[in-house]
């Protein structure tokens, strides 16, 4: 693994809407089990299960080295806000949040301002927030990739102090590789990583080396290896294969 000895690999699995509570603690029960005592050794695991799920998998996951995340957070502390969890019921239950996640963004319409002020609400809180960034194809084709990435970059961190910035998880997961079973390959993952870098590197100067990049996008346990040889990724944002404990303790084992 070529990365510097302050940036621990993460691998974060996200569950997304999958799981009923009693699957979600067998799931966590069998993840611990297939990691043995990789997880919390060489590399941080977080188990990302539905919002119903915290709790179950909270005390599944007791006394083992895996966190727990959340999928997203309200920005507000409390109120009227049906249907939301804020940051305030997460803390103490979660070490992590996933923000700004490209479903997110499509089918709730959640923006650019809308994941900073989850981001700052997080630091806020002492939750690491895992913020996606990531293109759409046509972008990409169009040769926007790197412009629209950098800008989602500046956005998210937009007014983030920069002693705060290495405490945040960038997760690049280019919209056409999500769920699909085409990954961006290890070359244009590792290109985006470096430019994510760099951006953070103009906000916080050497403090960009702290800052934990990861790759998400059709992730598996063929091709984590890949991902994991390249020096400015940092771990990986695990959809589907995170449904499946084996197939995501081998991806673990190639960040390890
Ligand atoms: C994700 O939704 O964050 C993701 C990376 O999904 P998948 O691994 O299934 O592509």
């Amino acid at each position: 693994m070529a990365v510097p000895q302050e940036r621990r690999p993460l691998v974060a699995g996200n569950w997304k809407m999958n799981t009923t509570v009693a699957e979600a603690s067998g799931l966590a029960r069998e993840t611990v089990r297939a990691l043995g005592d990789v997880a919390g050794t060489d590399v941080d695991v977080v188990l990302c299960p539905p919002f119903v799920s915290l709790t179950t998998v909270y005390k599944t996951i007791a006394g083992s080295p895996l966190l727990l995340g959340a999928q997203t957070l309200n920005a507000a502390p409390k109120g009227a806000y049906t249907g939301e969890v804020s940051w305030t019921m997460l803390r103490g239950l979660c070490t992590h949040v996933i923000v700004g996640h490209s479903e997110r963004r499509t089918y709730y319409h959640e923006t650019d301002e809308d994941v900073n002020k989850k981001t700052l609400a997080a630091l806020d809180a002492g939750l690491t927030p895992i913020a996606c960034v990531g293109e759409r194809l046509e972008q990409r084709e169009a040769g926007q990739a790197h412009a629209y990435v950098a800008g989602q970059v500046r956005a998210l961190l937009d007014g983030v102090a920069p002693g705060a910035i290495p405490g945040v998880c960038i997760a690049y997961e280019p919209l056409w590789a999500i769920g699909t079973g085409r990954s961006a390959g290890g070359p244009v993952a590792r290109e985006v990583a470096a430019l994510i870098r760099e951006v953070a590197r103009e906000l916080c100067g050497e403090g960009a080396e702290g800052v934990r990049v990861l790759y998400g996008g059709s992730v598996t346990a063929a091709n984590a290896a890949e991902f994991a040889a390249q020096p400015d990724i940092d771990g990986a944002l695990v959809g589907g294969a995170s449904l499946d404990a084996a197939a995501f303790a081998a991806i673990i084992r190639a960040f390890a």
